[in-house]
């Protein structure tokens, strides 16, 4: 911070100094300016901005995770979801690193009995990894900025919707060192005793499956009526069953686990990743260019509906099978 404080003083000398080389002044306080976390403006800009290099693959503990946050945070002070805890960071330790999922909630219009809908994703990535063509940060453009921006998009849509119960939105870091991050949350609201409802979260939705008759799939198909129930909401097959998430026993590898753990509750991961349509996981070409953007924000638009619905149609329940 410093440094940057002593380069926009360096500008403003060199604005000041008559025989100021105009080139040079520029780059310099371009450099500054690039520093500044910008603004929710749209989900494709955000995914621009969360899977940029600026932000050094959002490795837990680092300064690029420390921005990803702080854009998060604003995101949702933005869209009017206060924090869930004091502060949005819900913080914790992993050996000698900090790390801290955010954590906002939209409540209820009358206080009311419901249990809470957590919607989640984390937001955390790999950091550097071996470097191909010279370049060795893991973006996780699709992994998982396109989960944490829909995230976000929903935040947006319901802010200002009236909701029967309250909906707990949980960006989660440390997921890649082993869910860490959500375990510590789910063990934080079971000391508080607040049981979820149920918990949406949301894996690589960036690219999109050409070859069947569901736009997206859930870990864990057939331990709840999830599917069942989302799918009901629609005309079509927003959610189906993909055999190899249960060959490759996704339920277990991502956030929605820990609270099924804890809770013994629905708690599922949606995710379009079936294997065949990206070549990039875990890669330092998971990019923001490597995405079908489009397609992505029209089905986070549709998906907001039925989550909208999920909320609030107390006379359908999600339960375990
Ligand atoms: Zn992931």
């Amino acid at each position: 911070m410093k440094n940057k404080l002593i380069l926009l003083c360096l500008g403003l000398l060199f604005i000041s100094c008559k025989e100021v080389n105009e080139e040079q002044t520029k780059s310099k306080v371009e450099e500054v300016v690039s520093d500044v976390i910008p603004t929710y403006t749209s989900a494709k800009e955000a995914l621009r901005y969360l899977s940029s290099d600026e932000l050094e693959g959002r490795d837990t503990g680092s300064e690029g995770i420390d921005k990803a946050a702080t854009f998060i945070e604003n995101a949702l002070k933005e869209f009017q979801i206060p924090p869930f805890f004091e502060t949005y960071r819900d913080s914790f330790k992993l050996k000698e690193l900090d790390g801290y999922n955010v954590v906002g909630i939209k409540k209820a219009e009358t206080p009311s009995d419901l249990k809470p809908l957590v919607i989640g994703a984390h937001f955390d990535h790999i950091g550097h990894i071996d470097a191909v063509d010279n370049d060795s940060i893991a973006n996780g453009a699709n992994d998982n900025a396109s989960g944490t921006v829909a995230v976000l998009e929903l935040a947006r849509f319901l802010s200002d919707k009236t909701l029967k119960r309250d909906v707990i939105f949980a960006l989660f870091s440390a997921e890649e060192r082993g869910l860490v991050g959500s375990r510590h949350l789910a063990n934080k609201l079971k000391s508080a005793e607040v049981e979820p409802y149920l918990v949406f979260n949301i894996e690589m939705l960036g690219v999109q499956m050409k070859d069947k008759n569901y736009k997206t799939y859930i870990t864990g198909y057939e331990i709840s009526n999830l599917a069942e129930v989302f799918n009901g909401f629609y005309d079509e097959e927003l959610m189906g069953y993909l055999p190899k998430a249960n060959e490759f026993n996704l339920f277990k590898r991502s956030d929605n686990y820990p609270f099924f753990e804890v809770f013994n509750i629905p708690a599922h991961t949606i995710c379009t990743f079936d294997f065949t349509n990206f070549d990039y996981y875990h890669h330092v070409k998971d990019e923001f260019e490597e995405l079908e953007v489009d397609a992505y924000v029209e089905l986070v638009d549709e998906l907001k509906p039925g989550v909208l619905k999920l909320i609030n149609s107390t006379e359908i329940q999600v339960k375990l099978n």
